[in-house]
């Protein structure tokens, strides 16, 4: 039996108890299974179920792993040398792709294309940490059209009127985006080779994915048998009236399947385009934007169009008005599949209304914003921020995952986050919304399979259930979060070893 296997050391699963000792064979758990060969693992070492990462973006996040990385900088001198660098490997005509800034780490100046002068005609994007916007060397401003701004966009203009290279929100996805180049299917199919691998390395057997319906077809389906990991798609195609054909129709294997759709309902915090009740502490000429079909009113039709399907609608909501209006176009939802994702702030009134609903959220993204949270909401509305403790109390079904590529898809440091409340800057933020190990790793396993539509049995290690494991080097329920977090010995997809630490 060559892929039957054992394990002899610990086995915790938030569902089905502790145990010694785990067998499987033919891709699933058994009670026993003969001739099962053991794997030797490192005392202390402690199995889990295989952990899903329950939002990311697959192909962009295995594009991104050859972007410029612009995560760490905290200075326009450290962007611009970064940019310079990186020109000088890349070969004429290739334009320069980067990701990951974050104004606030360099006093909040906005990056405007004067970044990228001296390039000679070297094409630069480079995408916000949040990719809710971008800014452009002047060599791609010539070639766009900034002469009107799309609904829900903003061209970032400076004081004469003229635009600067930076767009916001629909101008950067519909102006900039469709101007770079996009990759080739060879190049993509490359890039979910390598995005697999790094979720691997990280523990993870599972993900919820945001991808384009070309993407489906043409990346995607052809490995629908034999994808090393199980993908849960969401459709991020979102014109209306919305086709749902390929959706509805996609035939479903183990390892790929289509859940849903996705919709946008407002920005995000970090840009202050969340939709909130009340202007932002700190640019009170503000809410935030109603962006796409909840802009035009049009957000509950889609909902219940995708729900009439057999689909989960998935709502990116993180103003806590985007909040309200997920809620309300989920009201016919008896089922209970609709998706609120990221729900990084929450009004009381807005939480019971949550029992039962599947809430997604990632709890890095708590790590990021949180420095910038008090400025943006003011003191006496912290209490709205990343609510973890009261959805649970309320009964939300919680789910986590990472948005990667915009954070790392590390669960282990998503989990960190999620226990300790502790942020990117080390402070310890709204401690009391802080979950649990046990609860942090359902959200992770168990809910996150269940909301995305995962084979039965995946996110749990009873007997019957696929033969997806994580194995960590201690246990995660007496780890010590802060300062030393469990590691991945091992990830194992359907009883075969598809990573081992070395
Ligand atoms: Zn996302």
């Amino acid at each position: 039996m060559a892929d039957a296997g054992s394990i002899d050391t610990l086995v915790w699963c938030p569902t089905s108890g502790e145990r010694r000792g785990l067998h499987w064979a033919d891709g699933s758990i058994r009670e026993r299974a003969q001739g099962a060969p053991t794997i030797g693992l490192p005392e202390g070492a402690c199995a889990v179920p295989g952990l899903i990462d329950g939002h990311l973006h697959l192909i962009l996040g295995g594009l991104g792993l050859e972007m410029l990385d612009l995560a760490s900088c905290t200075s326009r001198a450290e962007v611009e040398r970064r940019v310079r660098a990186r020109h000088a490997t890349l070969e004429p005509g290739r334009w320069l792709l980067a990701q990951g800034w974050n104004e606030d780490r360099w006093g909040g100046e906005q990056p405007t294309a004067a970044w990228f002068d001296g390039l000679g005609d070297r094409n630069v994007v480079a995408w916000r940490m949040d990719h809710h916007a971008c800014v452009v060397s002047r060599t791609v401003m010539a070639r766009l059209d900034l002469s009107s701004t799309p609904g829900g966009g903003e061209i970032v203009r400076d004081a004469a009127g003229s635009p600067t290279g930076l767009l916001r929100e629909a101008a950067a996805w519909h102006i900039a985006k469709p101007a770079i180049p996009a990759p080739s299917v060879d190049g993509r199919r490359r890039a979910l080779d390598a995005a697999v691998r790094h979720l691997h390395a990280l523990g993870v057997t599972g993900v919820g994915s945001m991808e384009y319906g070309v993407d489906l077809e043409h990346v995607l389906a052809p490995c629908r048998h034999d994808l090393p990991l199980r993908m849960a798609v969401t459709l991020l195609d979102r014109d209306w009236p919305l086709d749902v054909t390929q959706g509805v129709s996609f035939e479903r294997t183990d390892r790929l399947w289509v859940v849903g759709y996705k919709s946008f309902i407002d920005g995000t915090l970090g840009s202050r385009t969340a939709r909130m009740h009340a202007p932002y502490a700190d640019e009170p000429s503000t809410r935030g934007l109603w962006t796409e079909l909840a802009a035009e009113g049009l957000l509950r039709d889609w909902a219940e169009h995708v729900l009439a399907n057999g689909l989960s609608p998935s709502m990116h909501a993180i103003g806590d008005a985007a909040l309200t209006a997920a809620l309300d176009a989920l009201e016919r939802d008896e089922r209970r599949v609709g998706r609120i994702e990221h729900a990084q702030t929450a009004r009381a009134e807005d939480i019971a209304r949550c029992a039962g609903r599947i809430i997604s959220m990632q709890p890095l993204h708590k790590a990021d914003d949180a420095p910038s949270a008090p400025s943006r909401l003011g003191a006496s509305r912290m209490d709205r921020f990343f609510r973890f403790r009261d959805f649970a109390r309320a009964g939300a079904r919680l789910v986590f995952g990472s948005d990667w590529p915009i954070v790392t898809c590390c669960p282990m440091a998503g989990m960190r986050a999620a226990i300790t409340g502790i942020d990117r800057i080390g402070a310890v933020v709204v401690p009391e919304q802080s979950l649990t190990p046990t609860e942090a790793l359902t959200a992770y396993t168990h809910e996150a399979a269940r909301a995305l539509g995962f084979p039965a049995g995946c996110g749990t290690l009873q007997a019957g259930a696929p033969a997806d494991l994580t194995i960590l080097d201690r246990d995660p329920r007496s780890a010590d979060w802060v300062h030393a977090p469990p590691r991945v010995l091992m990830t194992i997809v359907g009883g075969e070893i598809v990573h081992r630490s070395s």
